[in-house]
């Protein structure tokens, strides 16, 4: 599953000492990244040598790959930085053409910068926060609070019927594409619940039993869907039509032809890189 099964030591043990991290980077290799995309070369993520003009730049520690260090910086500017060959690819269409290898560690390069970006200041007391442990953790130097990286629950579901599965548009899909539902968790919520308040909610779903499925860390900013299956109690449902505009139970038959790409028409599934294809492919191939 694109941005899964991530190969990097990370090193959490010893990331928070000052010293070893500087020791690592005098060897390390950098994933330059510019405006939330990485720096591809040849189909893959571009590891560069240190450039001293990135000094003020924002870099973090991603791990050890065989022994290798790994570093990712942000590079600023409104102009594409020009680094010789290769260039910066949007995230997601990267995740379509990078290695697994490289599309899980540009994920979690991607996710870790774009919350730094974001977090510069203490939500505590409004001082500017500093980074630490390579990235792991920014320190407020006034209030003393720590911040740590988020990373979001949100659950994604497919309703299933006897040997039919719902699908639904949300508005803000592009044409034609139907996929699994989804919504993120809120506090004092566990997976299960979450899973029927959304389907309620979106499609005024009724749903038994909750079964667990399978993970995905999706960095768009920083989610972690939790893929699962929704045990409907009956066909009938009502679009909000706020989120969701139109919804359709397909038949297990028509799911296979469709992945198979049987079908002509303008329905699409979801693509290959997110979890919601391989929760619609995986109950279809049972
Ligand atoms: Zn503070």
């Amino acid at each position: 599953m694109a941005f899964s099964g991530n190969v990097l030591d990370r090193a959490s043990h010893r990331r928070g000492d000052q010293a070893w991290l500087t020791q690592q980077a005098a060897t390390g290799l950098f994933l330059p990244f510019w405006q939330n995309r990485p720096f591809v070369l040849r189909e893959r993520a571009a590891f560069l040598p240190w450039r001293e003009e990135w000094r003020a730049c924002t870099g973090i520690f991603l791990g050890l790959d065989a022994g290798q260090p790994l570093f990712a910086v942000d590079l600023p500017g409104e102009e594409e930085p020009q680094l010789g060959e290769g260039r910066f690819e949007e995230m997601r269409a990267s995740a379509f053409v990078l290695p697994a290898r490289d599309t899980a560690i540009a994920g979690q390069a991607k996710a870790l910068l774009d919350w730094h970006k974001r977090h510069g200041f203490c939500p505590n007391c409004g001082a500017a926060t500093q980074m630490r442990d390579g990235g792991y953790r920014r320190l407020c130097p006034v209030c003393n609070a720590e911040h740590f990286p988020r990373t979001d629950p949100v659950v994604i579901m497919l309703p299933l019927l006897n040997d039919e599965c719902l699908v639904g548009r949300n508005l803000r899909f592009p044409p034609g594409l139907f996929s699994a539902f989804a919504g993120f968790v809120e506090p004092g919520e566990n997976m299960e619940e979450a899973v029927r308040r959304e389907l309620r909610e979106e499609v005024d779903l009724a749903v038994g039993a909750v079964q667990y499925h399978a993970t995905q860390p999706w960095p768009f900013p920083s989610s972690l869907m939790l893929g699962c299956y929704a045990q409907a109690l009956s066909r009938d449902f009502q679009i909000d039509n706020h989120e969701i505009e139109a919804a359709r139970w397909l038949s297990k038959d028509e799911v296979r032809a469709r992945l198979a790409n049987r079908i002509e028409d303008e329905m699409k599934l979801p693509a290959n890189i997110a979890i919601a294809y391989h929760l619609i492919k995986d109950w279809a191939a049972r």
